[in-house]
């Protein structure tokens, strides 16, 4: 089916500049040569360690920073170099949920105009037509239609992330970025806000990237997933076949150490030594080689590419070329 999105080969370098001059000597290779698709309907989770560049990835897609290289297509157009007017409406069709609601929420603001801030600034509802909106979408996520007078401090962090949610849909977006979106929150209100999620999901016909740290929270809502070490998407699939069968070093290792061992599949835990290296200096070869207990010679010259090993099963892996 055609994608939702197609990103192909998206970079993000950041030149690090030294001396009076801030002469640039060298970039944090922040993203560095990332490929994949969101098909309608479909949540793809991307997971990673802080600083693999997932959050990166999803602030380009979002266009709110520019690639350094690479395209992306979105419901069939390229709009890697849309400005102005076609940039601003194109960007109604997607929408970004934060890891803190409360930093994304104006605190002088009531939820109404914080929710009906979208509709006024695009011109697409008068304010009678935005106040009937504003109560349809927060009984849509849960919360009632009279809150709408109220402050953000008097919500919980959940409530706070439900108008998050309600502001994201206010446009009708047909696709939302959530990046940590549960992950300011406790473990039992993390787990109404995936369901939420998931609810709104098909009431809207939406596609999520749920971008996260938190394995165990990306099993929950994602159809496919992504991880992410060091500016590389080095295993793509879907969600079970992930979780049961990793084949990247790197994912096995934090699977291992995030997840109960599977019944079927006895796993022995996985200690992974070393730092992550510095995407200002990455390793030659394969991204991961300094930490692989698996590395062999090549892995040390030869970066491995992204490729299918079985139907819809992508690792980028020399022991699986
Ligand atoms: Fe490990 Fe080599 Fe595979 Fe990289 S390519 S993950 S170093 S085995
Ligand atoms: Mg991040």
């Amino acid at each position: 089916s055609e994608a939702l999105l197609e990103v192909q080969n998206l970079k993000k370098y950041f030149p690090i500049q030294a001396g009076l001059l801030r002469r640039t000597v060298g970039h944090v290779k922040a993203v560095d040569g990332v490929t994949f698709q969101v098909r309608p309907g479909e949540t793809l989770g991307i997971v990673g360690e802080s600083g693999c560049g997932k959050s990166t990835t999803g602030r380009m897609i979002m266009r709110v920073m520019e690639p350094t290289e690479g395209k992306i297509v979105f419901d069939g157009e390229d709009i890697t170099n849309f400005q102005g007017k076609r940039l601003r409406d194109i960007r109604r069709k997607f929408q970004m949920v934060f890891q803190d609601p409360y930093a994304s929420l104006n605190p002088r603001m009531a939820i109404q105009d914080i929710i009906s801030e979208p509709l006024i600034v695009n011109g697409v509802a008068n304010s009678k037509q935005a106040a009937e909106r504003v109560a349809q979408l927060l009984e849509t996520v849960g919360l009632r239609a009279d809150d709408r007078s109220r402050y953000p401090h008097e919500f919980s962090g959940g409530q706070r992330q439900r108008i998050g949610i309600a502001r994201a849909l206010a446009l009708n977006p047909k696709l939302i970025v959530a990046d940590e979106a549960v992950s300011a929150l406790d473990v039992s209100i993390q787990s109404q806000i995936l369901n939420l999620m998931v609810d709104l999901k098909d009431e809207f016909n939406l596609s999520y990237i749920f971008i996260s740290h938190n394995l165990a929270v990306v099993r929950h809502i994602s159809d496919r997933v992504g991880v992410m070490y060091l500016g590389h998407l080095v295993e793509l699939t879907t969600k079970q076949e992930l979780y049961s069968n990793p084949l990247h070093p790197y994912s096995e290792a934090l699977l291992s150490a995030a997840l109960q061992p599977s019944r079927k599949k006895k796993r022995e835990r996985i200690i992974l030594t070393g730092d992550v290296p510095s995407p200002a200096n990455p390793p030659t070869g394969c991204p991961f080689h300094t930490r692989c207990p698996r590395v062999m010679d090549e892995c040390r010259i030869q970066r491995p590419q992204l490729r299918e090993v079985t139907p819809g099963h992508l690792v980028a892996c020399h022991l699986h070329s």
